[in-house]
């Protein structure tokens, strides 16, 4: 039998974890295979720094990703020019077991509103190069940006063509809604809206998850994903999460089978604890106490304040049993929470003492309480997941964009596209800001123009301007002036390089909360 002198090294350092010897590892050691399988990530920039994210994971679907189970020393590198000749910062960072071997670099100290690019290295393997860019200094005067809005990823139903597309867009930042993976097991083949079988793409490894060690392995298998690869390294995100991330519709503390909630938090912990491993994150985010701080602001100088928004931590229970329902007690309760009250207040407060030009609103299910019915049924029909579900929480958060004229809401999880504008009294008072629902990377497969049932929806809700059922994002370009979203489509996610499309361009003028559309 042959021995190669990797698996000479690689026996030598496994022998010496058996005997306690170094606890901290040389990589050299180590790797039979690439290391870097899941591609790099940065995000949550601000204006001297962001993170920087990788994981190792030489077999990415096995136990703890092929690893060995102590800490790893990986370099990082974060340079002024994409071909590194200008070194701006470089350290050293421990990949740990306890968390996946992922690696989240804080770094700081870096100039404001420009571009880095960054790649690891760990012994004789290096990492892809991903850029991200700075934020403007807090105040400094911005003229413009331009980010993608996007999420809803489900592996199984479509190629992430839309994220190769994503990543060319040079955008200085993406914004993800959620839905980064689909907890389901493999279920490949499936049917579209129509009832028709839809072609196999892809499948999920595994059954659903439950343990950390389930999770990892799901995120990581998607994280094998070319293209989604590419649009990590493309720019800095903005991470949130929504329900598929632990499970379908989950709010605080309650899944949909009515698990008890003692039960239930700890697969929340297992599922919370992967996706702090996978995103490019601030340590703030690490779950504590089976709990995660997830809502947070960047801003991008004096144009636009994000608010980064968690509505499912803090959310009491779908009222009417969840799922699209006609009105039932529990649709106005006053004890109703979406935010809950601390973060409704942080909020509140934000808008308030803001003073930039814009308040983007980022979060994840609809707030337009919009008539879903498609089929001549006697009653309304809300989407009971959404804040349609929310009455009393909904009216506050509009009497809090109310007056400013200045509030987007980007919205995911309806895997369609939707634009509209948000009144007040359910829809019949007057409209306060406006909001735009991105559709899915992939959930749902190709989808049509228009689904079935949409005119009717269209026509019964007057805040409604747009509908739209292909898969993509929403680009946003955004000046003093107007706000331009952009609803880029591609018309199949099930066969290979569908070219991208602008299906739909809506423009919001500063000072008048309402959309116009070419
Ligand atoms: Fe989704
Ligand atoms: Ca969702």
């Amino acid at each position: 039998m042959q021995i190669t002198r990797r698996e000479l090294l690689l026996g030598a350092a496994g022998s010496m974890l058996v005997l306690g010897a170094p606890a901290l590892v040389r990589a050299q050691q180590l790797f039979r295979a690439y290391p870097f399988t899941l591609g790099v990530a940065a995000g949550d920039a601000s204006a001297d720094g962001f993170v920087l994210w990788t994981r190792l994971a030489p077999e990415p679907l096995e136990p703890h990703g092929g690893m060995p189970m102590a800490p790893i020393a990986v370099q990082w590198e974060v340079a002024a020019d994409a071909g590194f000749k200008t070194i701006a910062a470089k350290g050293e960072a421990l990949a740990r077991p306890e968390l996946g071997h992922s690696v989240h670099v804080e770094v700081a100290g870096l100039q404001p509103d420009r571009p880095y690019w960054y790649r690891f290295t760990c012994g004789r393997e290096r990492s892809m190069r991903g850029r991200v860019k700075t934020l403007p200094g807090t105040g400094a005067s911005v003229d413009k940006a331009r980010f993608v809005v996007l999420g809803c990823q489900h592996y199984e139903q479509g190629l992430y063509t839309a994220y190769g597309h994503a990543a060319r867009e040079d955008a200085d930042f993406v914004f993800h809604y959620g839905d980064y993976i689909y907890e389901g097991r493999s279920a490949p083949v499936a049917f579209d809206y129509g009832g028709n079988p839809k072609k196999f793409i892809r499948a999920h490894v595994g059954e659903e998850p439950f343990s950390l060690d389930d999770y990892r392995r799901r995120y990581a298998q998607y994280k094998t994903d070319t293209d989604l690869q590419a649009a990590h390294a493309a720019t800095g995100w903005y991470a949130t999460f929504d329900d598929h991330e632990v499970q379908n519709n989950w709010v605080g503390d309650l899944d949909q089978n009515g698990t008890p909630p003692e039960a239930f938090l700890l697969r929340r912990a297992a599922a919370f604890q992967a996706w702090y491993e996978h995103m490019p994150v601030r340590s703030t985010s690490i779950p504590k106490g089976g709990a995660i701080q997830a809502y947070r602001r960047a801003r991008m100088g004096d144009l636009l304040d994000l608010h980064l928004l968690d509505t499912r931590q803090f959310r009491t229970d779908q009222p009417c049993d969840d799922g699209f329902k006609p009105r039932c007690a529990g649709w106005d309760a006053a004890d109703a929470q979406v935010l809950g009250s601390p973060q409704e207040a942080w909020l509140t407060r934000n808008l308030v003492e803001g003073r930039a030009r814009w308040n983007a609103i980022a979060q994840q299910v609809m707030v337009m309480p919009l008539d879903r019915r498609t089929a001549g049924e006697p009653e309304p029909i809300r989407n009971m997941d959404s804040w349609g579900g929310y009455d009393r929480p909904r009216e506050r958060l509009l009497r809090s964009f109310a007056g400013h004229g200045n509030v987007v809401v980007l919205t995911g999880d309806e895997h369609q596209n939707y634009a509209g504008e948000l009144r007040t009294r359910g829809g019949q008072g007057d409209a306060v800001a406006v909001e735009f629902v991105s559709t899915s990377i992939s959930s749902g497969g190709d989808g049509a123009d228009l689904r079935a049932g949409s005119d009717k929806i269209l026509a019964e809700n007057p805040c409604l301007k747009y509908m739209n059922d292909r898969r993509g994002y929403l680009l946003c370009e955004v000046d003093r002036e107007q706000w331009q979203a952009r609803f880029r489509t591609v018309d199949t996610v099930s066969e290979a390089d569908a070219p991208v499309k602008t299906a739909r361009t809506a423009t919001v003028v500063h000072g008048r909360p309402e959309l116009s559309l070419s």
